[in-house]
C-alpha cells in the first residue's frame, strides 16, 4: 500500500464536510476546497459542531477533537491541492462540472497521487477518462452523514489499477469503515436499489395515494425503515435524487427509472430539501412540517 498522508476534498457541501471530518478524525491532514468560499467557512463550522457532539457523547476526548479540527485547512483554489496524496471530489452531482474539476486537477496534482469521486451515480470510467491518470482513479462513495454511516462503496473504472484499488481498500479499513465493492454501472449498488424506492414514494405522493405523513409513517412503521423515504429524499437533497434518477434512466435505458414529475418540479422550484429549508417538509420551524 502506498503512503497516503494528505487528502484534498473538493466540494464543501453536506458530503464534503462529512468526508473531511472522517479523514481528519482518522489522523489525516485535510485540505478542503469549494468554488464558494462561504461554503468552506460554513463547512468548518459544521465540522467543529459535529466533533463537539462526539465529545459530548463520550466518543472522543476533547484533545483528540481539537487535534482533528486543526488538521483541516481551507484551500481557496484547486491548485492548492497539488501536493495531496489523494483528492476526493464531492462537488454537485453534475457530470460536466465534475469533468471540468478533474480536468483542472489533472494539470496540478502531483504525479502518482490518486483521484477519487464521491459521485452517487456517474460512470467512474467516464470521469477517469477526463483525467491524466485513469489508472489512478477510483469511485469512493461515502454515505450521508459520512461520520456516522459505516459503509463506503468502492467502484473501479475499467482502467483502475490493482494498486489503486488495494491502496483504497486499505484506506477504507483505516477509516474504520466497511467496504462494498460495486461494478461501474449507473448508481452502483446502494442507489440502484434505494433511489427507485424514493422515486416511487414521490409517485405515490404525486398520484394522491397518500400524504407525506402517511407515506413516511407507512414505511417507517410498516417496513421498519429508520427514516421515511420522503424525509430521506429531503436529507439527501432533491437535486441529487433527480440527478441519480436521470443517470439510471439514461444509463439503463429503461422507463421504469423515469424521474417523477413532482421531483422535477420541486427541483425547478429550488425546493431541494433540508439544505434549502424546504422540500417535502418545511424546515423553517422547530420541527419539520409536511408540505402536502
Ligand atoms: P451539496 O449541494 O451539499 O454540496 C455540493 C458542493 O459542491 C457545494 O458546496 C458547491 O458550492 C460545491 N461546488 C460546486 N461546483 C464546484 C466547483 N467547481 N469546485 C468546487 N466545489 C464546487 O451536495 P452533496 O450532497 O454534498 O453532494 C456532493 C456529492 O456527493 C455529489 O456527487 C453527490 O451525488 C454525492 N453524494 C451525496 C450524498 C447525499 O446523501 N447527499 C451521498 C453520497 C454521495
Amino acid at each position: 500500500m502506498e503512503n497516503i498522508q494528505k487528502i484534498g476534498v473538493i466540494g464543501a457541501g453536506q458530503m464534503g464536510n462529512g468526508i473531511a471530518h472522517v479523514f481528519a478524525g482518522a489522523g489525516y491532514a485535510v485540505l478542503l476546497n469549494d468554488i464558494d468560499k462561504d461554503r468552506i467557512d460554513a463547512a468548518l463550522a459544521i465540522i467543529a459542531k459535529n466533533f463537539a457532539r462526539q465529545v459530548s457523547k463520550g466518543d472522543l476526548s476533547h484533545e483528540d477533537a481539537e487535534a482533528a479540527i486543526a488538521r483541516i485547512q481551507p484551500a481557496a483554489a484547486i491548485s492548492d491541492l497539488a501536493d495531496c496524496d489523494l483528492v476526493v471530489e464531492s462537488a454537485s452531482e453534475n457530470f460536466e462540472l465534475k469533468k471540468k474539476i478533474f480536468g483542472e486537477l489533472s494539470g496540478v496534482l502531483k504525479a502518482g497521487a490518486i483521484m477519487a469521486s464521491n459521485t452517487s451515480s456517474m460512470s467512474i470510467t467516464a470521469l477517469a477518462a477526463a483525467t491524466d491518470r485513469p489508472d489512478r482513479f477510483i469511485g469512493l462513495h461515502f454515505m450521508n452523514p459520512a461520520p456516522v454511516m459505516r459503509l463506503v462503496e468502492v467502484i473501479r473504472g475499467i482502467a483502475t489499477s490493482k494498486e489503486t484499488f488495494e491502496t483504497t481498500k486499505a484506506l477504507v479499513e483505516k477509516l474504520g469503515k466497511t467496504m462494498a465493492v460495486s461494478e461501474d454501472f449507473p448508481a452502483f449498488i446502494v442507489n440502484r436499489v434505494l433511489m427507485p424506492m424514493i422515486n416511487e414514494a414521490i409517485y405515490t405522493l404525486y398520484e394522491g395515494v397518500g400524504s407525506v405523513e402517511a407515506i413516511d409513517t407507512g414505511l417507517k412503521l410498516g417496513a421498519n425503515h429508520p427514516l421515511g423515504p420522503l424525509a430521506l429524499a429531503d436529507f439527501i437533497g432533491l437535486d441529487t435524487c433527480l440527478a441519480i434518477m436521470q443517470v439510471l434512466y439514461e444509463g439503463l435505458a429503461d422507463s421504469k427509472y423515469r424521474p417523477c414529475p413532482l421531483l422535477v418540479k420541486y427541483v425547478e422550484a429550488g425546493w431541494l430539501g433540508r439544505k434549502t429549508g424546504r422540500g417535502f417538509y418545511d424546515y423553517s420551524g422547530e420541527t419539520p412540517v409536511p408540505t402536502r
